[in-house]
């Protein structure tokens, strides 16, 4: 930052601590720009507790993870000292279809009279009118960094097709080596990279991954870059006279942890290079939550049972509690009030009584669920779970469709023809799971147990597979590798011509 800026910046925050006190402390603002668009631009500004310089961290002006979710990361940062401004996603529709551009790159569009394309309102293009909200974040910066996945290696001499001058990734770019402003600073790019490739290199086990500083030498006429006029870097040097570096990892890493924790050690060793000063981590302690119980009943498989619901069981049942999924992973217990210990996971309990489980997360209570005497006089316990269990058939009748939950019975007649669509579980993925129509196969040549998507009639069933050997009701079942997790039944009825 120079002096001027510094300057004003210290006015500004004396002003604000006699008038809002409040105003100096380190907050973060979010600002969205086209709202409601596909273009929809969410510009994150973390704002340190001590003033200092400005750095705009822009990711997603193209296709590519590395950048976007690098970029990311720092929108939740909160700040000691100075300030980030961060664009994780400034082209979301590319990144959303995984295009390097929409209409046209947007890493061409920086050039002069495209600035005034947000406030006229003439957008031939969104990406022109996103350019120009990130040319305003420019002008409040005192240095950019632009994120990027490139192909291959940069590297200084050709070595080979994918590491050589020409390529880009794992380099930081800058348009030239020194740079003299319009009020005449000396911006020493060179020096800045070199410094942050030293720091960041000595991070990097892998020489294959090592940065290099890539010149484009862009206002030169034998520039092998010349298509770096219109990006942001040469538009936020020449125009504002701010330092700009494109930051590049390269597409040829396949892992995208790798790449995101390369970008990561770039953008630190910059805010370190530019006095911006992390609160690291951000603290942020969540209630826990437990969202469902997987319990068994007599050695059965276990039903999920959700926070605050009811298992039936009958006297003498023994249960055990085999899993607690709520938004924490690690210090959750689950204990049966008056029986057992602290931690009753894992263990069989014969239940006598009601009783309640309670969840907790280290001291904190996660949420319970309750242990009921079935008192009904049908033997329904292990229906009644498994409707606790809360999944879903979705089957087509004829064209109808209808929702099933587990547990329940679907009635046709026998001229009905009935696709189970889909299962849906209230926990994971049902693509995970199988679908068995019991005395239905599908496909003929490998009976796999999957059975949805099929046009069942009740003809082609095997009467010796149905629950009472005659035909009358079917079972259709969810399983998870060898566990059944959700049932419902289909029974067939002989059509009635009532009114
Ligand atoms: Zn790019």
């Amino acid at each position: 930052m120079h002096a001027t800026r510094q300057r004003l910046v210290q006015v500004f925050v004396l002003l604000a601590l006699l008038v809002t006190p409040w105003a100096v402390q380190a907050k973060s603002e979010h600002q969205i720009y086209f709202k409601g668009t596909d273009y929809e631009l969410h510009v994150f500004e973390i704002i340190g507790d001590y003033p200092g310089n400005t750095l705009l961290i822009i990711g997603g002006m193209h296709n590519e993870p590395g950048g976007y979710l690098s970029a990311d990361l720092y929108a939740d940062l909160s700040l000691r000292q100075g300030r980030l401004i961060v664009v994780p996603r400034a082209n979301f529709p590319a990144i959303v279809s995984n295009d390097r551009k929409v209409h046209s790159d947007m890493n061409r569009k920086f050039v002069n009279g495209n600035g005034n394309k947000h406030q006229n309102h003439k957008k031939e293009e969104y990406e022109e009118a996103v350019v120009a909200i990130l040319m305003e974040l420019m002008a409040r910066s005192d240095a950019l960094l632009n994120l990027h996945d490139g192909s291959g290696f940069f590297r200084p001499k050709y070595i080979d097709k994918w590491r050589n001058p020409l390529r880009w990734g794992q380099s930081i770019i800058s348009d030239t080596d020194l740079h003299v402003t319009k009020d005449g600073r000396t911006l020493n790019m060179k020096d800045r990279i070199d410094r942050v490739i030293g720091t960041v290199n000595l991070q990097i086990e892998d020489q294959e991954h090592h940065f290099f500083h890539n010149n484009t030498r862009t206002f030169e006429d034998d520039s092998p870059h010349k298509e770096q006029r219109g990006s942001a870097t040469y538009y936020a040097l020449t125009e504002y006279g701010i330092e700009s570096y494109g930051v590049e990892t390269s597409k040829s890493i396949k892992s995208l942890d790798l790449k995101v924790e390369y970008q990561s050690m770039i953008i630190n060793a910059f805010m370190s290079e530019y006095n911006i000063v992390p609160k690291n981590p951000k603290v942020s302690i969540k209630d826990p939550h437990l969202e469902y119980l997987l319990v068994s009943v007599n050695g059965s498989f276990p039903y999920g049972i959700p926070d605050s619901k009811t298992l039936y069981v009958n006297p003498g049942d023994s249960i055990r509690i085999e899993h607690i999924a709520a938004n924490y992973e690690r210090g959750l217990l689950a204990d049966i009030k008056g029986v057992g210990s602290l931690n009753d996971m894992n263990k069989e309990f014969v239940v006598s009584r009601p009783s309640t489980i309670l969840v907790k997360k280290d001291k904190f209570e996660a949420g319970k669920i309750f242990v009921d005497i079935n008192k009904s006089d049908k033997p329904l316990s292990v229906q009644a779970a498994r409707q606790e269990s809360g999944m879903k058939f979705l089957i087509l009748v004829n064209n109808e469709e209808r929702t099933i939950p587990s547990g329940n019975t679907l009635e046709i007649t026998p001229s009905d023809i009935i696709t189970v669509q889909d299962v849906f579980p209230v926990h994971g993925d049902a693509s995970d799971l199988r679908v068995n129509f019991v005395g239905f196969v599908g496909n003929k040549a490998y009976n796999d147990a999957e059975d949805r998507g099929y046009r069942i009639r009740s003809s082609k069933l095997w009467k010796r597979h149905s629950l009472d050997k005659k035909g009358g009701i079917y079972r259709v079942e969810a399983r998870l590798r060898e566990r059944s997790v959700g049932e419902m039944f289909v029974r067939i009825v002989q059509p009635t011509l009532n009114p």
